[in-house]
């Protein structure tokens, strides 16, 4: 007993000085996890090919992915770019600017790059909230994209990067971090990022398995329906004649696959 009480002393520091080095808690789907940005792209990709049966041409799967990767560098501080801070609201109104930015630029690389930006807003918000401690049995999609529709799931949340809203409350900010997978499900008011997150297998969370599904890690659960959100926003600007993406798109028939395979190549 008083060993672990020992530990639980030393917590606060210790999530505190994770917080204070962005690189390290801030890399969503990085790349010490099974699956990272790129792996989720290309699994979306793949996936758009099955259901229209058109391939996104290899050059604009790279600046979709640039773009991608860009939100973690450049934007690295929008907590709107990586569903940080309990604003889902705020991420989501970000994805549908940036959806609209990408059909209504006059320039095609960047409609690919807010494509790109869009899609990671996408696959953050599963890495970075409770939604999938509320969906252990199936792939459930959130309505991101009609963000006031979460507004009246209370029960959903992505944790505190910035840390200021949690001074003063460093005792339920720690509490947060003995929360079983099924108290996760409810809202919990100091979570930070932190006792959130499944970036990767190594996080607080991420190693651990869905309770449904012992098999699966909450990583590798964040990841399958980042996967699935990130082909359906392609397949919705697929069916909703997206004039610019329209212009990456080649019959799978002529193709014969090559360009998901060239791309298949690219390092990760
Ligand atoms: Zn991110």
């Amino acid at each position: 007993m008083k060993s672990s009480i020992k530990i639980t002393a030393l917590i606060p520091i210790s999530f505190l000085l994770f917080d204070f080095f962005p690189s390290i808690s801030l890399e969503a789907f990085g790349p010490s996890g099974s699956f990272n940005h790129i792996r989720i792209l290309k699994e979306s990709f793949r996936a758009f090919t099955e259901e229209t049966g058109y391939e996104i041409r290899a050059d604009c799967q790279e600046m979709i992915v640039q773009g991608n990767l860009k939100s973690d560098s450049e934007f690295m501080n929008s907590e709107g770019y990586h569903c940080d801070n309990n604003n889902i609201f705020g991420c989501g109104l970000e994805l549908r600017d940036l959806k609209s930015k990408s059909e209504k630029t006059t320039f095609f690389s960047d409609s690919m790059i807010s494509i790109g930006h869009a899609t990671h807003i996408i696959q953050d918000f599963y890495a970075h909230s409770n939604w999938i401690e509320n969906h252990p049995n199936q792939i459930e999609i959130a309505p991101l994209e009609e963000p006031w529709m979460l507004l009246s799931m209370s029960h959903i949340q992505t944790g505190y990067y910035n840390l200021a809203p949690i001074l003063h409350h460093e005792e339920e900010a720690v509490e947060c971090l003995n929360l079983s997978f099924e108290e996760m499900q409810n809202f919990f008011p100091f979570a930070t990022h932190i006792c959130l997150n499944k970036d990767s297998e190594k996080t607080f969370r991420g190693g651990g398995s869905v309770e449904s599904n012992p098999n699966i890690t909450l990583h590798q659960w964040a990841g399958l329906h980042a996967v699935e959100h990130t082909k359906k926003f392609l397949v919705d600007a697929f069916n909703s004649d997206h004039k610019n993406l329209n212009l990456c798109l080649i019959s799978k028939k002529l193709s014969f696959s090559c360009n998901n395979s060239i791309f298949k190549l690219r390092n990760e």
